[in-house]
């Protein structure tokens, strides 16, 4: 028998977020606790029809069923470059400027290794995706936390990250809409973050998972409408959350050229791309009338509306989310927020996210997610109003 140990790198590991909270939440499971699950960005609305029917036909093609290329089906990355210039008038060449990801977290981990040498700095929204510090580490480079506070509107502040960390730093994430905090980011914010990247040669990798979950009609701008964007960095891309696609692992990520070909050179080495039944259901997902989608921003909003305003009067601060699947609320007095989300669970059979879980900026706060019906809302309102 061998004395099998765990590398440093992943032995270094924090537990990730979401493994804890299953943990809790098996174990209510298993004392028969009726629970309202609202820890997990993960949609509980099926995908559309018309992708499902388009799967059912692809999946039957034997030229499907051979490796794919690693940069994804040529229909896939037009489809792609198409569904950009329709959604925000931004020009893509399909060849070079977008390649297909095995789900974008797939992307966001791997993009690291292609540009960070041990020692480097990757800058790193904190609350944020766990992703982001946890790539940077896994390439050996070490993860500066930008800390995203109500005070600043959730936007990291540029001018306050240390000139020797500005030296050190070759890679930077941002993500709007955001996740956890629901913050989106105007033009103002991504031109900032372009000059200050160019100053100091810092490659952007802006993370756009939720720009399609937006409501009120306020639809969130891609950074790459942001002049210069193309010169500084990419965007990721998935079909996870705009069209209730998570189990399928589909995504994309657009811009610079020679960004684009340093993760395709990782992923050739690491994957055979996605398959390709798949890569045509998402063609068909893109393809998908706008107006087709419209119900299911309008079932978020829906829910957004009745937990916001039902928070609210029990007395919790938190602000209207703008666009993202979340509730991002600051927790009660007398709480930190690991403690406030296991009184919640033992007390209502009501499940959040601790926002420290995101990052140690995120103390203080829960994140519920709106992926349950209105009326496991209203139960989960009602229950948090008899337990206070
Ligand atoms: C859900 C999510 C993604 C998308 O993940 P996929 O791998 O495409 O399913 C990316 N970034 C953030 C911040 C997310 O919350």
């Amino acid at each position: 028998m061998i004395k099998v140990q765990l590398a440093d790198r992943i032995k270094n590991l924090p537990p990730y977020l979401f493994a804890s909270i299953d943990k809790m939440k098996q174990q209510a499971l298993a004392k028969g606790v009726d629970l309202i699950d609202l820890s997990i960005g993960d949609p509980d609305i099926p995908t559309p029809q018309n992708i499902v029917d388009a799967m059912k036909r692809a999946v039957d093609k034997a030229e499907h069923h051979r490796y794919p290329s690693y940069e994804g089906m040529h229909i896939y990355r037009e489809a792609v470059a198409a569904w950009y210039g329709q959604r925000f008038n931004v020009g893509l060449e399909p060849a070079g400027e977008v390649i297909s990801l095995i789900g974008s977290k797939e992307g966001i981990g791997h993009i690291p290794l292609a540009f960070i040498n041990p020692g480097d700095v990757v800058l790193v929204p904190s609350p944020g995706y766990p992703v982001y510090p946890v790539g940077t580490g896994f390439a050996g480079g070490e993860p500066y936390l930008m800390p995203l506070t109500e005070a600043n509107d959730y936007l990291p502040d540029l001018g306050a990250i240390p000139e020797a960390i500005c030296k050190r730093a070759k890679m930077m994430f941002l993500n709007y809409p955001n996740n956890p905090t629901a913050a989106v980011a105007g033009r103002d914010f991504f031109e900032a973050a372009i000059a200050f990247a160019e100053k100091h040669n810092i490659i952007i990798c802006h993370d756009a998972a939720y720009s399609e979950i937006y409501y009120d009609g306020k639809r969130p701008m891609s950074f790459l409408e942001v002049d210069g964007a193309k010169e500084v960095g990419v965007e990721f891309h998935s079909l996870s959350k705009t069209y209730n696609m998570t189990g399928w692992r589909i995504g994309f990520v657009v811009g610079n050229r020679d960004i684009i070909a340093g993760l395709g050179k990782i992923k050739t080495n690491l994957d055979s791309g996605a398959f390709q039944a798949i890569q045509e259901a998402g063609v068909a997902a893109l393809k998908t009338d706008d107006s087709a989608l419209s119900w299911i921003r309008s079932t978020y909003q829906e829910r957004r509306d009745i937990l916001f305003d039902g928070l609210r009067k029990l007395g919790f601060e938190l602000k209207k989310p703008e666009a993202t699947f979340y509730v991002w609320a600051r927790v009660p007095s007398g709480f930190d927020s690991t403690s406030f989300v296991t009184h919640l669970l033992e007390k209502t059979g009501v499940l959040g996210t601790p926002g420290v879980g995101f990052g140690a900026p995120g103390e203080g706060y829960i994140r519920f997610a709106l992926t349950q019906s209105i009326e496991r809302i209203e139960e989960a309102l009602n229950r948090i109003k008899k337990a206070l």
